[in-house]
């Protein structure tokens, strides 16, 4: 399918194809700290398909325990974590952020990476207590 996104402030946008099957959550601990929070959502786009529509991300070469370098692309001016993808020239495939793609709402994961090193209550959100909108403190 057809995917498109942007960041929060709108400064990057871009558009990609991707298979919806390839959504997938991953827990491993570099994506906790990278992304703030306990777990990240990911689709992989099509080689060759990403195409930037507007702003130029700043991008963090990671290195993996592994030795494996990932380029992390995020907004310059508002911070959004957008894709991840390797080094090197196209065609080659991005993991794009679900939340920050349009379409989001149709993008449920079909995996789960890195699970030893999950937050075990995300298996539990059903237990926390909900609200429509954050109660005053
Ligand atoms: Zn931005
Ligand atoms: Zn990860």
């Amino acid at each position: 399918m057809k995917i498109d996104g942007r960041c929060h402030c709108g400064h990057v946008s871009f558009e990609a194809e991707a298979d919806p099957e390839t959504t997938a959550v991953c827990n491993c601990t570099d994506c906790q700290t990278i992304s703030g929070a306990p777990l990240r959502a990911n689709i992989l786009t099509r080689p060759g398909t990403f195409l930037l529509l507007s702003g130029e991300p700043t991008v963090y070469a990671k290195t993996a325990d592994s030795g494996a370098i990932r380029l992390q692309g995020f907004c310059p001016r508002c911070g959004t974590a957008l894709y991840s993808t390797s080094v090197g020239d196209d065609p080659k495939a991005y993991a794009i952020r679900l939340g920050a793609i349009r379409q989001r709402n149709e993008l449920v994961p079909h995996k789960q990476w890195f699970v030893r090193s999950q937050q075990a209550w995300v298996n539990n959100l059903d237990s926390i207590q909900k609200f429509d909108k954050m109660q005053p403190r």
